[in-house]
């Protein structure tokens, strides 16, 4: 029988800050059967779509992205934080709270026209996934879709991103 994969979401009251409920997807990832779960229902949507490759922002979006592309048998390519990367990089900014801050991607880490889906643990106001979204389209990839394990409706970030399909396995206000 299906796991209620919300039994698998730590919530944790003023983390970082005052007034803010930080959802933590570790202990769906340290029930190997959650984890298998959540993992199969993307799989499903990423085979679905015929995607080809998967780009995933650090960190959380390797945990989520990383075995849906071992499961689906394609690659998989990390979005990371300025200055990882050893070779030739795209770069895209967004916004945070306060300030900005920038992820890169390896220039040859899409071919152009691959179809691809960008995952990962949590949209909130959608600037992370935007700015992944960015980066594999300067590269020429098409974005089929975008996923996530959790989703808090009320930052509104699937406004940001409505041109693609989205999968959400769970919602908070
Ligand atoms: P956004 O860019 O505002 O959509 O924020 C999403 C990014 O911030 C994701 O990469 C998340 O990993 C991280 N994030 C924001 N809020 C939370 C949270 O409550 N739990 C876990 N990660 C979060």
């Amino acid at each position: 029988m299906a796991l209620d994969l919300k039994d698998y979401i730590a919530s944790i009251p003023d983390y970082p800050e005052p007034g803010i409920i930080f959802r933590d997807i570790s202990p769906l990832m340290a029930s190997g059967e959650a984890y298998q779960q959540a993992t199969n229902a993307i799989a499903k949507f990423a085979r679905d779509k015929q995607v080809e490759m998967i780009v995933g922002p650090e960190a959380r979006g390797f945990i989520v992205g990383c075995p849906v592309a071992y499961e689906l048998g394609i690659g998989f390519a990390p979005a990371r934080k300025k200055g990882k990367l050893p070779r030739e990089t795209v770069s895209a900014t967004y916004a945070l709270e306060y300030g900005t801050a920038e992820l890169q991607l390896q220039k040859d880490a899409i071919k152009p026209g691959q179809r691809v889906l960008v995952t990962d643990d949590l949209l909130a106001t959608g600037g992370t996934i935007s700015a992944t979204i960015k980066m594999v389209e300067e590269l020429g990839g098409i974005v089929v879709g975008t996923a996530f394990i959790i989703e808090l409706t009320d930052l509104k970030g699937r406004e940001k991103i409505k041109d693609y399909d989205m999968l959400a396995l769970l919602e908070y206000s």
